[in-house]
């Protein structure tokens, strides 16, 4: 089978590329290296039988040529490139918006066009500042005013979200939505606010970690590699076909105690030091209190069980050669 990637050189998608190498396939990525690397890319080159099977695009998904190219060669397609990390979007607002929205228009337009199975990932995000637990697919979305520009990355999302059931609904096509919650593992940078390769990289340097708020807001973290096998399955599934899927990890854990269990299992001297939100971020930022996924319903369609440790995840990240500074 051939396989497109957008956005195939960032974290999730060079692990995604990598699943599927490892199952035999061919891989095709687009990928403009706004916020992906190259390292992901030369990574996966490195294994011969590998390198043999991935052809990489270093060209936008506004490239119309390229991705009619690669969209009509695939077989299915995994639409990843996006605007990525709260930090990011604050700092990159109105291109963030554009690209979320106009870069799945693009890609939904062009599988409708070859009818090609795509499978677009949304984010745990969309649902905005819900403080109950766990986070069901149908459940109410709650977002603050459009003056907090945080939510514009929630909105816009949704936006994608309803394009890619729209082009189900009106035209047939055969797409599968996936909200991914935090998803941690090698190869992810802190350049972009995930507090996760923050925190392990400032634990390495024995310097303070930076917990935001007062760190009692919580999140649950899903490895990666459980990440893109969930993604490699759903993909495959007819019955998912026109359905929204959330994939995440079940283990809630406030950013205070992720602090300590980094210091812990990387053995720093480091501080934890407490930041104000208004020190951390723009006036536009307002945190998730809290975000825990129900993975019922993707239990239903696949094998999804996400148990690994999280210290387990740290120490991988430690050993990481790969990891960021
Ligand atoms: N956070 C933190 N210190 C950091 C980076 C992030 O305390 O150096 C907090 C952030 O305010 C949020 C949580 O960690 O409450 C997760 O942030 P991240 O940006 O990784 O993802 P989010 O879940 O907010 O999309």
């Amino acid at each position: 089978m051939k396989v497109l990637i957008t956005g195939g050189a960032g974290f999730i998608g060079s692990h995604l590329a990598e699943e599927y190498l490892k199952k035999g396939h061919d891989v095709y990525i687009i990928d403009d290296l706004s916020t992906g690397y190259i390292e992901n890319i030369q990574y996966l080159e490195k294994i011969e039988d590998y390198k043999r099977r991935l052809f990489f695009y270093h060209k936008s998904i506004f490239d119309p040529e390229t991705l009619l190219d690669l969209t009509g060669t695939c077989d299915r397609v995994f639409h990843l490139a996006a605007a990525v990390g709260v930090d990011y979007i604050l700092k990159n607002t109105l291109t963030s918006i554009e690209r979320n929205i106009h870069g799945t228009e693009a890609v939904l337009k062009m599988c409708g066009r070859f009818k090609k199975r795509v499978l677009i990932t949304s984010t745990s995000e969309v649902y905005g500042k819900h403080l109950h637990a766990p986070l069901v697919e149908d459940d109410n979305i709650i977002y603050g005013p459009p003056s907090k520009f945080r939510w514009s990355y929630a909105a816009s999302k949704l936006m994608d979200e309803f394009m890619a059931l729209g082009w189900h609904r009106q035209n047939n096509l055969d797409v599968v939505v996936t909200r991914l919650f935090n998803t941690i593992g090698p190869r992810q940078t802190s350049s972009y606010g995930m507090v996760l390769p923050r925190f392990v990289n400032q634990a390495l340097k024995n310097e303070p970690l930076t917990v935001y708020g007062d760190g009692n807001q919580t999140r649950t973290f899903t490895y990666v590699g459980d990440v893109v096998t969930a993604l490699r399955r759903i993909m495959e599934q007819q019955s998912a076909v026109g359905q929204i899927f959330n994939i995440g990890g079940t283990r809630e854990i406030s950013i205070l105690e992720l602090a300590k269990l980094v210091v812990k299992v990387t053995g720093s001297t480091s501080e934890i030091k407490m930041i104000p939100y208004d020190q951390a971020y723009t006036r536009d930022f307002e945190d998730m209190q809290r975000r825990v996924p129900s993975i019922e319903k993707i239990q239903k369609y696949i094998e999804f069980n996400p148990v690994i440790e999280l210290s387990d995840i740290i120490k991988e990240l430690v050993q990481d050669p790969e990891i960021r500074l």
